[in-house]
């Protein structure tokens, strides 16, 4: 039997679930299970007491935590402690007075996510939503950034429109290759270009804006995101190469920042055995320690995320997370949220 559908508001276990599932096998259906629901009827959440604000969705890098086929310590504790697992690194976010809920990248484990979002959308009572968030900001084209896009598609979520905000490239890359230019032709997904310099507005004064991030770019280029609210500006970054290939001023780009949610990938040269550090292609966390220790204060806080399996600082009790946290710099942490 297959899981829970994305949208799905039936959530106790799949026996109880009603949504539509899908069997290997079987055809799919493109008629939705559910009826459309009136505006009216539809389970309207409090608005939220805290504002805008961004919310940690998960922390792991592409693969995610248990990672596949690894028995290493970290993996290990994570299969037998969901609370040391993580899905892979995304953040939400809340736009409480308008009812929005954003996500930045739609990663394999898309469908928890939006479960763990359940306390802030407009719920469909009884069925799939078709529109299960107001939209979606990409970051680029690899694994664990943008395939949870399948969720939204046919055999799955069967999504309205669901408006998603990524690079020309990104855009052009979505709209020209399987089996993404389905769900472009579906209309299951509507992409949008992000130029960089302009803004996405995401309800309650919320808007983001992208950064081009210098990355790996077998298929597109990779955006960071600013998402800056009322009261707060966050920067994204959850992949990016090591400090030294930016062209960027980075500490110009950090201009009125007071959070940044950077790559927290590896934590230094060691972990790799037999790699040549130079040829890491991420800001090792001790390198961005020393990078960005300065700033840290009232006005400046430094959340890691997007860790890979490896990382020593994914285990609490390790020196590196115990000498990091002393050092004032912060491990996110899932369901942690941050007022913009
Ligand atoms: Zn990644
Ligand atoms: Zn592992
Ligand atoms: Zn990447």
């Amino acid at each position: 039997m297959g899981g829970l559908v994305v949208g799905c508001t039936v959530t106790p276990s799949p026996r109880d679930c009603a949504c539509e599932q899908v069997e290997p096998g079987l055809e799919p259906t493109t008629e939705p299970v559910a009826k459309p629901v009136a505006a009216s009827d539809r389970a309207v959440p409090e608005p939220a007491q805290l504002g805008p604000r961004l919310r940690i969705l998960g922390v792991a890098q592409d693969g995610g935590l248990p990672h596949i086929g690894c028995d290493c310590p970290r993996c290990d504790a994570a299969r037998s402690d969901p609370g040391r697992a993580s899905p892979v690194a995304s953040v939400a976010v809340i736009a409480p007075q308008s009812r929005g809920v954003w996500v930045v990248d739609a990663t394999p484990d898309l469908a928890r996510q939006l479960d763990m979002l359940a306390d802030v959308r407009e719920l469909v009572v009884g069925g799939v939503d078709r529109t299960p968030l107001s939209g979606i900001l990409l970051t680029h084209a690899h694994m664990g950034h943008y395939l949870g896009l399948a969720q939204l598609g046919y055999e799955a979520g069967s999504a309205d429109a669901v408006p998603v905000y990524a690079s020309a490239r990104m855009v052009e890359f979505l709209a020209t290759n399987a089996p993404w230019d389905q769900l472009v032709r579906l209309h299951n997904i509507e992409p949008s270009v992000a130029e960089p310099g302009g803004s996405v507005a995401l309800g309650d004064g919320l808007t983001a804006t992208p950064l081009l991030v210098p990355h790996r770019g077998e298929y597109t280029d990779t955006l960071g995101w600013y998402l800056a609210g009322p009261r707060k500006r966050a920067l994204y970054i959850p992949d990016t190469d090591p400090w030294a290939k930016w062209e960027l001023d980075i500490d110009a780009a950090l201009d009125g920042v007071q959070l940044l949610l950077v790559d927290g990938t590896f934590h230094d040269g060691d972990e790799l055995p037999g790699r040549d550090v130079s040829e890491i292609g991420h800001p090792l966390m001790v390198d961005t320690m020393e990078r960005f220790a300065d700033r840290l204060g009232p006005q400046f806080e430094l959340w890691f995320i997007h860790l890979n399996h490896s990382n020593p600082t994914l285990d609490p009790r390790s020196p590196q997370r115990r000498e990091l946290e002393q050092a004032g710099f912060v491990i996110a942490e899932v369901g942690r949220e941050y007022a913009l």
